[in-house]
């Protein structure tokens, strides 16, 4: 099919672009990548009267190391993140996770700030920055603000950002000392959305026991959901094959109430769920206990 009629404009400026969506109010959509927009859209599944393309706003488009953390345009491409010699040294969780994300072709077009915006439950770089507790700058005529990844994700395919607003810029804080990651997904073939996923941060103390974990699941509700009781269950232990099974559980059982569908029911997403994040845990525990023994 094709869509519905459209008005289309292409600011170069940042400025430009937000004049245009704070004209147009809701009738009008920003463009980035296309990858999930213009499907839904040739199936009239979104219809917006216009179009606010960010593809000339080259100020949007960036990774820089710095003292707070890795800042990333909102407009940088997930192939630019895939193939940055700076990510897998400063977010080696991101850089794991790209090649789980659809197809070289789709990561070629797609953006960081769109995926994010678009909010897919099944998507994994929701649940990624969850994990990460990064934080999003949202920009509007009237300034900038910034909303910590877990509470700018509200529900399905929604987010905190109010009308007008673009993503402009993902904020991840520095990694903890003794830091370890892991990101695992269960999909019907590679590069399909996920049944489940899984990105899980730990760090540990210099005695070995467990200072943070960050467990946050996709594809198990309305939204990336962080495994609150998992992660907390973990705090001050040292890691052990018991403690991480028993956060497994707890992740699986009362962190989350997963929805079935035509691909997997309930149960079995609670049984993704444990495996994939005992796994995880597993990984990202032996990946901080090797950092230890440099540090
Ligand atoms: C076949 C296929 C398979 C896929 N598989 C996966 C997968 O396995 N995992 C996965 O995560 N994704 C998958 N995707 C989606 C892909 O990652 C998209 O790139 C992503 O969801 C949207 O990014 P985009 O830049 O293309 O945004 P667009 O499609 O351009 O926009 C998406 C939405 O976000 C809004 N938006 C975009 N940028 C901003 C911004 N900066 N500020 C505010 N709002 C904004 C748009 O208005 C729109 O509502 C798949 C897509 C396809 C076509």
């Amino acid at each position: 099919m094709k869509p519905a009629p459209f008005e289309y404009f292409r600011p170069h400026t940042l400025d430009e672009a937000l004049s245009l969506l704070a004209e147009h109010g809701t009738d009008a959509k920003p463009l980035a990548g296309g990858q999930s927009l213009i499907p839904a859209m040739n199936f009239r599944l979104a219809t917006p009267a216009v179009l606010v393309d960010l593809n000339g706003l080259s100020e949007l488009s960036y990774i820089n190391d710095g003292p707070g953390g890795l800042t990333i345009g909102g407009m940088t491409r997930q192939r630019a993140l895939e193939r940055s010699a700076m990510v897998p040294q400063r977010v080696p969780l991101i850089a794991e996770t790209m090649p789980y994300i659809a197809h070289p072709a789709i990561r070629n077009r797609g953006t960081i700030g769109g995926s994010l915006a678009h909010a897919d439950p099944a998507a994994e770089l929701p649940a990624v920055m969850v994990a990460l507790d990064a934080a999003f700058t949202a920009t509007g005529k009237a300034g900038a603000r910034e909303i910590a990844a877990s509470d700018f994700f509200t529900g399905l395919f929604s987010t905190g950002l109010e009308p007008g607003e673009l993503l402009t810029e993902v904020r991840i804080p520095p990694q903890a000392e003794h830091c370890g990651v892991a990101f695992e997904e269960m999909s019907r073939r590679h590069g399909d959305f996920a049944l489940v996923g899984v990105a899980v941060v730990v760090h540990l103390d210099d005695r070995g026991r467990c200072a943070g974990a960050r467990i946050a699941l996709l594809s198990v509700g309305d939204r990336p959901m962080l495994a609150d009781g998992a992660g907390r269950s973990l705090v001050g232990q040292s890691p052990s094959a018991q403690s991480i099974r028993a956060a497994a559980d707890a992740a699986a059982t009362s962190d989350i109430d997963p929805p079935g569908d035509i691909h997997a029911s309930p149960p079995y997403r609670r049984q993704l769920a444990r495996v994939l994040t005992r796994r995880a845990l597993e990984r990202a525990f032996e990946c901080a206990r090797q950092g230890l023994g440099q540090g």
